[in-house]
């Protein structure tokens, strides 16, 4: 039987946790995996356009585990009701390519992008950091403010969105947070002056320009979520081409990062080599590093796995027949009999 995680097993899972243990155990999962990194067989997502969006399959695995994400990113949906990112993911077994894990992964992925954003920050910013600029209060943005302040200390968060209604829900949402200071700017220049940290996690298919030069001060950190596909990008090319670039992984970034706007062969470093000790991770205290995130399929086998190790400890979730178990292995025409005896029984 297969382990099925629906959207309400998955909120049950968190409340039991709670969400900041569930970043920050998460982050651990995802740290355990990039120091794994060459166990991994690996391939960019593979990704079919439409015009307003996209639909992405991210496979992974190691020795023991197969991993996959079906995940979407249509930014005009919010204005049908809908949500602009929304995934399911399964985790197989290698030996015997036996399903085990089908889980709902909208929410899994909104922690998985946080904590990752986070443990990248941990590396990259200032570790004095207290204060961020958090661009784009949708759906994702909750979470990267919680797992700043869990994984970093970040005390104050400055917001802003093109949609004012998008800012006061996040307002409202963290207001159940009281350990963070939260105010809205009236710009983005506004709310990135003076802070440790920038967030971009807005939703357009476009090359955008959220932040540009003249905004950057010595010493930021900049966390560029919401840039992961061919034509849709947050940071002017100049901000690019001067900070210090950490990708996920290359092969993929370089179709959809910030660095699509740069030269094939502008100088990067891989986040595992960093989380491994091979690469430096910021290298002064006046350097601009930028984590230029797309999300990669190994977060995803990480935040798997968290989800079924919790969800096989707290009991969560239900037993979902997906593929035939049978009593005889090559009488797989014996599963269309049993309805039929089913269905004669219930007549008689
Ligand atoms: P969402 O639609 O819920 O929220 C996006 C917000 O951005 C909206 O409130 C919108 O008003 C705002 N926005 C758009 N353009 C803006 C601009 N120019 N200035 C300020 N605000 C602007 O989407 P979401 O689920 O929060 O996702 C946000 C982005 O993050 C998407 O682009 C998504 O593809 C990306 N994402 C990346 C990862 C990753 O791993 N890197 C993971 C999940 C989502």
């Amino acid at each position: 039987m297969t382990r099925y995680i629906d959207v309400t097993d998955l909120s049950r899972l968190v409340a039991h946790k709670g969400l900041s243990t569930c970043i920050s155990e998460m982050a651990e999962y995802i740290r355990e995996d990039y120091l794994r990194w060459h166990d991994f067989e690996k391939c960019p997502r593979l990704a079919n356009h439409s015009p307003d969006g996209v639909i992405e399959l991210m496979p992974v695995s190691d020795r023991n585990l197969y991993a996959f994400k079906y995940v979407n990113g249509h930014p005009k949906n919010t204005q049908r009701g809908m949500l602009t990112v929304m995934a399911f993911g399964a985790l197989g077994d290698v030996d015997t390519g036996a399903p085990v894990l089908l889980s709902e992964m909208t929410l899994t992925t909104a922690i998985r992008t946080a904590a990752t954003s986070a443990l990248a920050a941990r590396y990259l910013a200032r570790p004095d950091s207290r204060r961020m600029a958090l661009i784009g209060n949708g759906s994702q943005s909750e979470f990267q403010a919680l797992a700043f302040h869990t994984l970093l200390g970040i005390e104050e968060v400055r917001l802003y969105d093109l949609d004012p209604k998008a800012s006061a829900k996040l307002v409202a949402n963290l207001s159940a947070f009281p350990q963070l200071r939260v105010s809205i700017a009236g710009s983005v220049a506004q709310a990135v002056r003076g802070v440790d940290i920038v967030t971009t996690v807005t939703a357009d298919k476009a090359y955008a320009t959220i932040l540009t030069p003249d905004m950057i001060e010595p010493g930021m950190h900049l966390n560029a979520v919401g840039g992961d596909c061919p034509g849709k990008t947050e940071l002017h090319r100049d901000i690019v081409d001067r900070a210090r670039v950490i990708v996920e992984y290359e092969p993929q970034s370089r179709v959809e990062g910030e660095i699509q706007q740069m030269p094939a062969d502008s100088p990067t470093t891989e986040f595992w080599q960093v989380v491994s000790g091979q690469a430096p991770g910021r290298e002064s205290a006046d350097q601009v590093t930028l984590f230029d995130s797309v999300g990669f399929a190994l977060e995803d086998y990480s935040a798997l796995r968290y989800v079924l190790d919790v969800a096989k400890s707290l009991d969560i979730g239900h037993e979902l027949a997906l593929v035939p178990e049978l009593a005889n292995p090559k009488d797989l025409f014996a599963v269309l009999r049993q309805p039929l005896a089913d269905t004669r029984k219930k007549r008689a």
